[in-house]
């Protein structure tokens, strides 16, 4: 098959610089290893610097229609529930853009949707991709199904643990956080009263964090915990977990947020060990370049990973539209974007430090994405950065 741009992976990055590109009126194919579109039982925060460029691909008004306001937020102290810091929802007036609280369903289906609107032919499920060689007319992508894909440029979409990344750029070293994630949805007609009022609130404690807020017009409380756990190691999102196991590591929670933990419904449980990925030099190698996490994996202290990944996809498709091939378009996209997306991965691990009390502070709300001047990024406005005529490690 040929393809002038093939895109590994239909997840946030990958279909989001499918929109992108399609936009500025480039054909891609998007070859994704599930046999299925299906996303992880989750929610998800798109802040505005994301919703900016949601709402110029087209899709903005959708997801907020279906994920209705956020609310007050409420930074909570982990034991007794005083409130440390609120935040009111007043992210349209300060950011020209809003802040929702997406199910990551939703999210995938209105980006997938409006994809295949474009291009009915745009994405190939059960591609599972394993090599690729390049030279200097073309790169040759190699699926575990057997089928070879040649293309004038590539772009790794393929999360955290990426194999485009590692083709590319060889082994890295991944370091276990020492930390342990638990996520799960709950009705909202379960959740005890006093938090469903209030439903967006996170708790700072020692060693641990607790966080929930409501997703689908407050029909479902999305609830995710990360606390320090040196000896579990496993990576993945969708590792079954029991409730009691939950409980004994938060036993010492604010009760009300304790009883939600109590609430969640067998089987409806998730686990994971937080990997850590050190920043990557470069994110392009000749006609090959990665997006979202397989450039930029980080930890989810400052809720940016699919923000960036839907950044990067916006600059990706502005570069394209700009420069004169693809060369030089990855120059403009990884000049733009290496700076902001690596500092917000060291950011988000500090952030983990300071809301879990792993600094001299003990814990505390920590320096939250808006201090860090997250969300004022704005991805379809930014200067594009032209790349340094004396750097060659890209080739
Ligand atoms: C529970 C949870 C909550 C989160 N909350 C937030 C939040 O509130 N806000 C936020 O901004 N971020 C959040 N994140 C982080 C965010 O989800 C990720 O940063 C984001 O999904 C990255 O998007 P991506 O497209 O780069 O990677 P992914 O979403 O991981 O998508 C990768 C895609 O590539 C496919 N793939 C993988 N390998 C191959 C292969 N070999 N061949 C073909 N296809 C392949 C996968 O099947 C998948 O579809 C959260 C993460 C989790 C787990």
């Amino acid at each position: 098959m040929v393809s002038q741009i093939s895109i590994v992976g239909a997840g946030i990055g990958g279909l989001s610089a499918a929109l992108a590109l399609q936009h500025f009126g480039y054909r891609v194919r998007v070859f994704e290893q599930a046999r299925e579109l299906r996303e992880v039982g989750a929610g998800v925060v798109i802040s505005p610097n994301a919703m900016h460029a949601l709402n110029f691909l087209g899709v903005g008004e959708r997801i907020a229609s279906e994920a209705g306001p956020a609310g007050l937020f409420f930074a909570r102290h982990f034991e007794t529930g005083e409130v440390l810091k609120t935040r009111a929802n007043d992210y349209v007036e300060t950011f020209g853009a809003a802040y929702h609280q997406v199910h990551r369903a939703d999210l995938q289906a209105a980006l997938a949707s409006a994809v295949l609107r474009n291009d009915p032919d745009c994405v190939r499920l059960g591609y599972s991709f394993e090599q690729l060689t390049q030279d200097s007319e073309r790169v040759v992508a190699t699926f575990s199904n057997g089928e070879t894909v040649t293309s004038d440029a590539l772009i790794g979409c393929d999360g955290g643990t990426s194999k485009v990344r590692a083709c590319v750029f060889g082994d890295e070293v991944v370091n276990y956080t020492g930390q342990v994630a638990f996520r799960a949805l709950v009705p909202m007609a379960d959740v005890p009263p006093g938090l469903s009022e209030h439903p967006f609130a996170m708790y700072v404690g020692a060693r641990r964090y607790f966080l929930h807020y409501p997703l689908r017009h407050r029909t479902i409380m999305n609830v995710i915990a990360v606390g320090r756990e040196p000896d579990w190691q496993e990576e993945g999102w969708r590792i079954p977990a029991a409730t009691e196991e939950f409980v004994k590591l938060y036993g010492d929670l604010y009760p009300p947020a304790l009883q939600l933990i109590r609430a969640i419904a067998p089987g409806t449980l998730f686990k994971w060990g937080l990997r850590d990925r050190e920043p990557l030099a470069q994110y392009t190698k000749g006609r090959v370049s990665t997006l979202g996490d397989a450039a930029h994996p980080m930890t989810p202290f400052l809720g940016q990973g699919a923000c960036l990944a839907i950044e990067d996809a916006m600059v990706l498709g502005r570069a394209f539209a700009a420069a004169d091939g693809f060369q030089q378009a990855f120059a403009l996209y990884e000049n733009t974007r290496k700076q902001r997306a690596n500092g917000v991965q060291l950011a988000s691990r500090r952030q983990g430090d300071e809301i879990q009390g792993a600094t001299a502070r003990g814990p505390n709300p920590g320096t939250d994405a808006v201090s860090h001047g997250l969300y004022a990024y704005n991805p379809v406005t930014v200067p594009l950065t032209p790349a340094d005529p004396f750097d060659s490690a890209r080739q």
